[in-house]
């Protein structure tokens, strides 16, 4: 349901009742964190975080099923300047990351400065006073000069509108909102997409339930997870030798930043890893048929490369069966595929991922001249380094168009693009109405080196559609085309003459 529907962002904005910012950032994850604590290390106390949440953390609150982890190392996935010294092991659990959150959260006082349960509806520019006009969905409502969006690249799940949905008589539910007062236990269970996260999923439940019977349209490309619980030295090593810990933090990320040529469609760069994921699946699944349903028809990286030791070992029990098919329609107890087979099941999960293209536009957000964002965004999603829009004076958009990554950690991201931010906010604190927005010409030019970097990786050549691209144009909306590093260099320093930037009134 689109949020538009319930904001009425052209309602008269009186002063009465009105909390008055400097920053307001939406969403208290990974982004919405960093953002505030570059803030706070900018001197800049005058923020608040909106949540629409009763709690902190994110993706890594809300995606509790079974086996859920990161699958980036997690020395690397944590800020540089709050490096966690006793991760347990190297690719950690949901409740570890975050507990790390929350802690990060607790230290940098970030609490105080959230106000959970609240949804941001609505955001619209006020020209004559240079303030944004946020609206809530419980009706509060907040002034700020700036407006950082941080709600999340991954964040509203992804559900296919079956026909019958309402006539299976089981539970349904999304892997990001797992049911977990749904005991599995001998039930015959039915599991609808292969992607990030069925694949740590299915594992972890396939001993407890009668039957699985998964639904496939593509099988994933796989390498294997050399997952490993750090033992008492690393540990001591990692909190009380500093050069240690960031000597292990490098070269994880060194050998992640070489991985991006292989997207990036260089010649023979992925050879290595097809000969990996090739060598698993020869190993792992010893029976043809099944080996041949769970090859993949499209080149490697094209969609999400998935990292797994126990997937193909899972998908080959005896009470698994694969199906290569889509979904058609749902009856009682009954899953009825598109290739006409029929499956009887109890339970049905959707491990469909999330809907990615469709994010920031959920919020009716209005700029300069009464411009909503789903109209600049009519023909696909981008922005200035993907953080700001033109025409949208003071808005910015943490992990915006085209700067997830699929090679390396996104809290590098997360990191360059909160410095980035707050630098532009400082550039304008002296200035009480100063707007700054990125001029045409940058982002139309911006865009066009991104379309033809774009235009030669694997995700649009490799024969694959997947959810980094919009539907409406095919063109991939999600990732950055290059190296973590690259785009830390392209945000290390504000080339203010890329801006527009007013003094207001
Ligand atoms: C299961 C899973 C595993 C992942 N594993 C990895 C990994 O291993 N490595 C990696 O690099 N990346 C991984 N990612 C990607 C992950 O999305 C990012 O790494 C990172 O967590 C993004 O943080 P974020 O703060 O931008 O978004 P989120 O963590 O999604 O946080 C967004 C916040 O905004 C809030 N929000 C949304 N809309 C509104 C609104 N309208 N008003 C108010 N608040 C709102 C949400 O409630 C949420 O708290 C994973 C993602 C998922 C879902």
């Amino acid at each position: 349901v689109s949020l538009l529907e319930t904001a009425s962002p052209t309602e008269s904005f009186d002063d009465a009742g009105v909390d008055q910012v400097d920053v307001a950032i939406v969403g208290a994850g990974f982004s919405g964190l960093g953002v505030a604590i570059r803030l706070r290390k900018a001197g800049i106390d005058s923020f608040t975080i909106l949540e629409s949440a009763d709690s902190l953390g994110g993706a890594w609150r809300d995606n509790t099923y079974p086996g859920c982890g990161c699958d980036i190392p997690s020395p690397l996935y944590s800020y540089s300047y709050a490096q966690k010294s006793d991760w347990s092991r190297l690719y950690a659990g949901q409740p570890e990351i975050l507990d790390y959150l929350r802690g990060v959260a607790r230290r940098w006082k970030l609490d105080e400065h959230t106000v959970f349960n609240a949804r941001v509806v609505s955001a619209e520019w006020d020209e004559p006073i240079s303030r944004w006009n946020i609206r809530l969905e419980n009706g509060g409502r907040v002034r700020a000069r700036f407006f950082v969006s941080a709600i999340g690249p991954l964040h509203y799940p992804s559900i296919p509108d079956l026909p019958g949905m309402d006539k299976f008589g089981g539970p349904i539910f999304h892997s990001a909102q797992w049911r977990h007062d749904v005991d599995l236990t001998g039930k015959r269970v039915a599991v609808v997409g292969a992607g990030a996260s069925a694949i740590q999923f299915v594992p972890a439940i396939v001993d407890r339930v009668e039957s699985l019977t998964l639904f496939q349209r593509t099988a994933p490309w796989i390498v294997p997870k050399a997952d490993r619980l750090f033992d008492a030295r690393t540990r001591w090593l990692m909190r009380w030798l500093r050069p240690y810990r960031s000597w292990v933090r490098n070269r994880l990320f060194w050998k992640h930043e070489e991985r991006a040529a292989g997207f990036l469609g260089e010649p023979g760069a992925m050879e290595a890893t097809e000969r990996l994921a090739r060598k698993l699946l020869a190993r792992q699944v010893p029976d043809p048929e099944l080996r041949e349903r769970l090859t993949p028809d499209y080149d490697i990286g094209c969609k999400r490369l998935l990292i797994s030791s126990e997937w193909y070992p899972a998908v080959s029990r005896a009470n698994v069966t694969v199906r290569s098919t889509g979904v058609k329609e749902l009856r009682p107890r009954t899953i009825v595929g598109t290739d006409g087979s029929v499956t009887s099941a109890d339970v049905l999960i959707f491990g469909t991922g999330f809907d990615a293209q469709e994010t920031l536009t959920r919020m009716a957000i209005v700029g300069r001249n009464g411009r909503t964002l789903a109209e600049a965004w009519a023909t696909g999603n981008d922005a200035f380094l993907g953080t700001a829009v033109s025409g949208f004076p003071n808005l910015f958009i943490m992990v915006g168009p085209n700067t997830g990554l699929g090679h390396n950690s996104q809290v590098f991201m997360i990191e360059a693009q909160a410095r980035y931010i707050t630098r532009c906010i400082r550039r304008l604190r002296r200035r009480s109405h100063g707007t700054i927005e990125p001029r045409a010409e940058a982002e139309s030019s911006y865009n066009a080196w991104l379309q033809d970097r774009l235009s030669h990786t694997v995700w649009q050549t490799g024969g694959c559609r997947s959810w980094y691209q919009d539907a409406r144009s095919g063109q991939n909306t999600v990732l950055w085309p290059d190296t973590a590093v690259s785009f830390w260099r392209k945000t290390r320093r504000v080339r203010f003459a890329d801006f527009l930037i007013g003094s207001g009134r």
